[in-house]
């Protein structure tokens, strides 16, 4: 047998990425590679690009450069390191990758990771292969599953894709563009894929798609199935303890996804709906096709359903034309919301999509300004959410030992970090944990004494409203 060969790979940018960069590992193992941390040792390298915001591409091209002198001195000690760019910046960028950089061997788009072994025999016949299509059959019926050893590495969480692309063309956003229009797996593959994952020890999965709550993959029934009602369905899944779910639009928000999180323990009290901005003017500009006052309906109807559900959200600051008026309601509507965390950004423009041709670009300094102001805000929250599970005793699904010596580490239905002394045995088991202090962003606690003779299946809550 030939001695497997190393891949390397490096992802930037989301959840989705992380996802594809496994199942890129998953479909180069049958071609005998195996993962590496070292990029020097690596026969492979792969970048899995992100393209959202301007920094995240130029890191692409730096990373290139560097990756230039490892293949050359791999060169010289006799060994060829191929090297892939993947991922959006691939997608919108092919061929400027080749022009820019020579030395890469594919381009291969996000639609495409299923033909990557094809890909790399044609470079190494005809020195280089680019596929940026969007194919329209099921990339994810093409991909091979995850071997039992490579679920069991990846631990007790895991992602899930159900939806990809997006067809709300916001102002500002390449997604619908580098991952093309929205499609949604069929409800028969997806629960074929978590339970395969919990019948492998995972505990937690996180569906994700650009735009997850449009989804409305085929039903067994022959029917589109809402998100709501895939919840309802996985949640009856032996093993699983958790489900979650990124990222939601404000306006897909349906009645069947709000009745999931009323009626399914499993479904996690905690969203991230990002709302962009708190200005109905700068909403409009953005094509978000929603106001601020929409946005605090809907997350009124979610505390409704679930009164103890908790927000993150995402924010850019400084679009065209934004005034101090439009950022101070922005502001206003973080207030008046209360996150749980959030991510901000300063507004960077994208070739192709419509805001980049908007002129009132809002000066950088200001930008950074209203980014700190908002920053410091939304980090006042977080700390006061988190010192409020000081006293209280809290479900955490225990993941890894912490880096702290005899710690076990695990997250709490909102994904905060909450740590333990405990044995290893606890690791995949949901237990309570009174919370006796916080820090920055981490929560400290105790076990019941009895805790970690609690045996593993036993933990587990009730995985239906009955
Ligand atoms: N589909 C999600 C939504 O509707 O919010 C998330 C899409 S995007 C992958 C993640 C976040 O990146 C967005 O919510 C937005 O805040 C930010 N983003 C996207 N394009 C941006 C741009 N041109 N400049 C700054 N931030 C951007
Ligand atoms: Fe981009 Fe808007 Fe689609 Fe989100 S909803 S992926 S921000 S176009």
């Amino acid at each position: 047998m030939s001695a497997p060969r190393k891949l390397h790979i490096k992802s930037y940018g989301c959840q989705m990425n992380v996802y594809d960069a496994q199942r890129m590992v998953d479909t180069l193992a049958p071609e005998g590679f195996v993962e590496t941390a070292s990029i020097e040792d690596a026969d492979l390298v792969i970048l899995n690009t992100c393209h959202i915001r301007e920094k995240a591409s130029e890191k692409v091209f730096s990373e290139l450069g560097r990756l230039r002198v490892a293949k050359d001195e791999a060169a010289l000690r006799d060994r060829r390191m191929e090297i892939v760019v993947a991922g959006c910046v691939a997608q919108a960028e092919g061929e400027e990758i080749i022009r820019r950089a020579p030395m890469v061997d594919v381009v291969v788009g996000p639609q495409s990771y299923h033909n990557l072994p094809q890909l790399l025999a044609r470079a190494r016949t005809e020195g280089r292969a680019l596929d940026t299509e969007f194919p329209v059959e099921d990339k994810f019926a093409r991909l091979p599953q995850p071997s039992r050893q490579a679920i069991r590495a990846r631990g007790i969480s895991a992602f899930v894709t159900v939806q990809e692309g997006c067809d709300k063309f916001c102002t500002f956003c390449v997604v619908p563009y580098t991952r093309g229009a929205e499609t949604s797996r069929p409800v028969a593959r997806i629960v074929e894929d978590v339970t395969r994952l919990a019948d492998n020890g995972v505990r937690e999965v996180t569906l994700i798609g650009q735009n997850v709550n449009a989804y409305h993959g085929d039903g067994p029934d022959g029917r589109p199935w809402t998100l709501g009602r895939l919840l309802h369905r996985l949640a009856e899944i032996p093993g699983l303890a958790r489900l979650r779910y990124s990222t939601s639009h404000p306006r897909d928000v349906e009645q069947s996804l709000l009745e999931a999180h009323r009626d399914i323990p499993a479904v996690m009290p905690f969203v991230h709906l990002p709302v962009q901005s708190g200005s109905d003017r700068i909403l409009a500009a953005m094509n978000r096709k929603h106001t601020a006052a929409d946005y605090r309906r809907v997350i009124d109807r979610f505390r409704t359903f679930r009164p103890d559900i908790a927000f993150s959200s995402d924010f850019i600051v400084g679009f065209p034309g934004e005034t101090e008026d439009d950022f101070a309601a922005t502001l206003a509507l973080v207030a008046q919301i209360g996150y749980a965390g959030a991510y901000s950004f300063k507004y960077s423009p994208r070739a192709g999509t419509p805001a980049a041709d908007m002129q009132e670009m809002v000066a950088p300094a200001a930008m950074d300004e209203r980014l700190a102001r908002l920053q410091d805000l939304i980090e006042r929250q977080q700390h006061a959410f988190n010192r409020a599970a000081v006293g209280s005793t809290v479900d955490v699904l225990f993941e890894r030992p912490a880096r702290n010596d005899g710690q076990i580490v695990g997250r709490t239905p909102y994904l905060q970090p909450a740590h333990v002394m405990a044995s290893e045995d606890i690791i995949g088991q949901v237990l309570p944990v009174t919370i006796t202090r916080h820090e920055r962003y981490s929560l400290f606690g105790t076990l019941p004494a009895n805790a970690g003779a609690i045996p593993r299946q036993t933990r587990t809550p009730a995985l239906t409203g009955a």
